[in-house]
């Protein structure tokens, strides 16, 4: 029996000859069907492909010649109509037997009993449909199958090069044609937008699809394969693998596959039977796409995007297509899908264009999320089956305050959620107008509201928002957007910049705070170690005193750029009283250095830190006399207090700021710096959520330092507290804990008219 690449080889050999012809492109398939009806010994073959929104028929071998150019179908409309709807294969032996059957006199088919027929596809998309028919009814050999389908790649080729279509107009009509889906997932950062889906990992089109010289293509997808688990094996190593947030088991399939036998020799198959590597690795994807939609089994699917995602990264590295969708020039409505992104991967966007992030994994405290918050961009995370459901280019309606998005949406919904937009939108507007407004509570407290920061581009927004001051400058920003380490001057002229614009606000810059799930590829282990827990490991504070020149550095340059100011500067990490010491000397080493110099000095340091490993809740009464302020890091707290790494998904949504432990905690700390002059402030994400910033303010809490999106809605949150009132449930609440915090806390607010997230 013939084996499927043989049946393709032949075929794609005498194709290779017709596409390589002078002639124009409708000689050149109507040679195409002659071709491959005489290779598949078959009596008809036809070509429909998509024009002016009907699949019209181009070329056949076996109907009458007076249908071509007059048949024409719509999308879902007969079985042709139905392969291009669902991109699928359809293979009958009686084709009048299928509930889609539609005669179409013209053609003068009706002899015709069986019916076999493959979408011709174009950037995922059918642009077309390839069948053939006999006359006796019988279902056609999986051979038979496979070399149609591979057949259906040259056809496209032949089309993309000749035009015969329209791509965009085959991706509008692509998408009226399917239906629309909810998908569901997180909401990590809130707001709204609607967009066209765009991959952070762009797949791969598919230029050449025969073949010229086989064993130059074997060779190919053999360097290429090597290349890749080169590049598999390396992940693991540094396990810095996507944001940091990714898991062994991820790894462990890319692993698997990279190293799979029968994956590699499926292509090598593929390539026998005539195709380029590129063509190769999609014909393989295609078959083993089109198996696994049969199966239901949502662990298979989610290995299947594992598949997907490496036979993607094969193909971009066959293909020497290596650049993401943030070096291919973005569109201006883009929403970004991706399985993780790491922080310095979100930053190479442009923010004015990017509107939105989906992602398969993520969690609130991980810092892409912190820093697509600072961007103003709503993400949605922990979205099941993304990659399977959205396909690029797809309208987008992405709902980050509901937690939902919508794939290909139908006009009634595109006009009701553009209700909720303009709605929305005109509440921003209300908090806008909350700029001037001074953040009292009803009882008279003033409460300090300042803003989280870390990019130039954030500057603007201290007047915007009317913010108290910049309470977390994070300077490590600056690093995780540089190739390489930022020279002194570059620092300086950054924290100049920065103070310039705050002018009377203060701000706090937090020395560098890298490692965890920030990672600087120009900043690794000495020894190339590799980190079992990088979130409670070689980060922050501990990489600086440790390479002392960075932390050198970066203390002269906040000295200068502070000179004749004051300078806040807080440490971060610090888990132990002498690590405060030991930076806050590198500090006044600087100073002294600078003195001598006869520079001009700052007119004040205030030296701080953040309190976010609890072993330093300990020691307070050792620490409070040496520092001007304390900033409570949440994010980082809640990670250590619960054991729960802050980055992993699967934790996402385990542990609650609303708990007792931590309200308890917090409390605690507060508690600790009374007699103390010294500052207690908020910096974590925590902060900038109306429920849970209600809950900060009973327990003491005066300073909040949060994202600048959040400034207006927790004024207008702060004007409408009673200290005393919330002061006193929560002291109620904290002695005897009720089940559920957040459920008591949200009634509690809705009895005193307070509205919450
Ligand atoms: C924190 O840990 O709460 C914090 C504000 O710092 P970062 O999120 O940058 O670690
Ligand atoms: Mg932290």
């Amino acid at each position: 029996m013939l084996t499927a690449a043989a049946a393709a080889r032949t075929i794609l050999t005498r194709l290779h000859e017709v596409m390589a012809s002078r002639s124009h492109a409708q000689a050149k398939l109507n040679t195409v069907v002659q071709t491959i009806a005489t290779s598949l010994d078959s009596e008809v073959c036809s070509v429909y492909l998509l024009r002016e929104g009907m699949l019209e028929l181009f070329a056949t071998e076996g109907l009458a010649q007076e249908a071509v150019h007059v048949t024409r179908m719509a999308i879902g409309e007969g079985l042709v109509g139905t392969i291009a709807e669902q991109c699928g294969t359809l293979n009958l032996a009686e084709a009048a037997s299928h509930p889609d059957f539609q005669y179409r006199p013209e053609t003068g088919e009706d002899k015709f009993h069986s019916f076999a027929g493959v979408p011709i596809v174009r950037r995922e998309r059918a642009v077309g449909v390839l069948c053939v028919q006999h006359v006796e009814p019988r279902r056609y050999e999986e051979v038979e199958i496979e070399a149609l389908q591979t057949v259906a790649m040259v056809v496209s080729e032949l089309i993309a090069n000749a035009e015969l279509v329209d791509e965009d107009e085959a991706r509008s009509l692509a998408a009226l044609s399917t239906d629309p889906e909810r998908l569901t997932g997180l909401p990590l950062v809130k707001g709204l937008a609607s967009g066209i889906a765009v991959f952070h990992q762009p797949r791969i089109t598919i230029e050449h699809v025969v073949a010229e010289d086989t064993d130059a293509e074997r060779q190919r997808v053999y360097s290429a394969f090597d290349r890749m688990r080169e590049q598999i094996d390396k992940m693991a190593s540094q396990a810095e693998f996507g944001a940091g947030g990714e898991h062994e088991e991820v790894l462990a399939t890319y692993r698997m596959f990279a190293y799979d036998e029968g994956w590699s020799r499926r292509i090598n198959e593929a390539i026998d039977s005539g195709l380029t590597a590129e063509a190769a690795i999609e014909r393989v994807q295609q078959r083993t796409r089109m198996r696994m939609r049969q199966i239901d089994d949502p662990l298979l699917a989610d290995r299947m995007h594992d598949l997907e995602d490496l036979a993607n990264r094969l193909l971009r590295i066959v293909s020497g297509q290596l650049g993401t969708a943030a070096s291919q020039g973005l569109r201006s409505d883009a929403i970004l899908i991706a399985r993780n992104l790491g922080p310095a991967e979100l930053l190479e966007y442009d923010k004015r264009r990017l509107k939105g992030v989906i992602l398969e994994e993520g969690s609130l405290t991980a810092h892409v999320v912190i820093v697509a918050r600072a961007m103003g961009i709503p993400v949605l995370g922990r979205v099941r089956g993304l990659r399977g459901a959205v396909r690029e280019g797809d309208h987008l309606l992405l709902d980050g305050d509901q937690g939902s998005a919508t794939v290909r949406p139908a006009p009634a919904m595109v006009e009701a959620f553009e209700a909720r937009f303009a709605k929305s939108r005109e509440r921003q507007a209300g908090y806008a107008a909350m700029r001037d407004v001074e953040p009292f509570t009803r009882d008279g407290s003033r409460v300090t509201v300042m803003i989280n920061a870390g990019l130039r581009d954030d500057l603007p927004l201290l007047g915007l928002t009317g913010a108290d001051g910049i309470g977390l400058f994070r300077t490590e920003f600056q690093f995780l957007v540089s190739a390489t380490l930022p020279a002194r001057e570059r620092q300086t002229r950054l924290y100049r910049d920065v103070l310039d614009s705050a002018g009377d606000r203060p701000v706090v810059f937090r020395t560098v705070d890298i490692g965890g799930d920030k990672v600087l590829p120009y900043l690794r282990h000495n020894d190339g170690e590799v980190e079992e827990n990088p979130a409670m490991g070689w980060r922050a504070l501990r990489v600086a005193l440790d390479r002392e020149g960075l932390m050198k550095s970066q203390a002269r340059s906040l000295l200068e750029a502070a000179a004749g100011r004051t300078l806040n500067v807080m440490f971060p990490m610090v888990s132990e009283v002498w690590e405060f010491d030991a930076a806050r000397a590198v500090f006044e080493a600087q100073l002294g250095w600078l003195r001598k110099q006869k520079k001009r000095l700052p007119d004040a340091i205030r030296y701080g830190v953040m309190l976010e490993v609890p072993a330093l809740a300990e020691m307070l009464d050792q620490l409070a006399p040496k520092v001007s302020f304390l900033s409570i890091g949440t994010n980082d707290l809640t990670q250590f207090l619960f054991a729960a790494d802050r980055s992993n998904p699967k934790l996402a949504e385990r542990y609650d700021w609303l708990s007792p432990a931590i309200l308890r905690f917090i409390k605690r700390v507060l508690a600790g710096t009374t007699g103390f002059p010294i500052d207690v402030t908020v910096c974590g994400e925590m902060g900038g959520r109306r429920l849970e910033a209600l809950a900060l303010i009973g327990l003491g809490i005066r300073r909040l330092s949060i994202t600048p999106a959040a400034v207006g809605p927790i004024k207008e949150l702060v004007r409408r507290i009673d200290v005393a009132e919330i002061g006193a449930a929560m002291n109620g609440w904290l002695a005897q804990p009720p089940p559920n915090m957040r459920a008591a806390l949200t009634e509690w607010a809705i009895a005193h008219a307070i509205e919450i997230d």
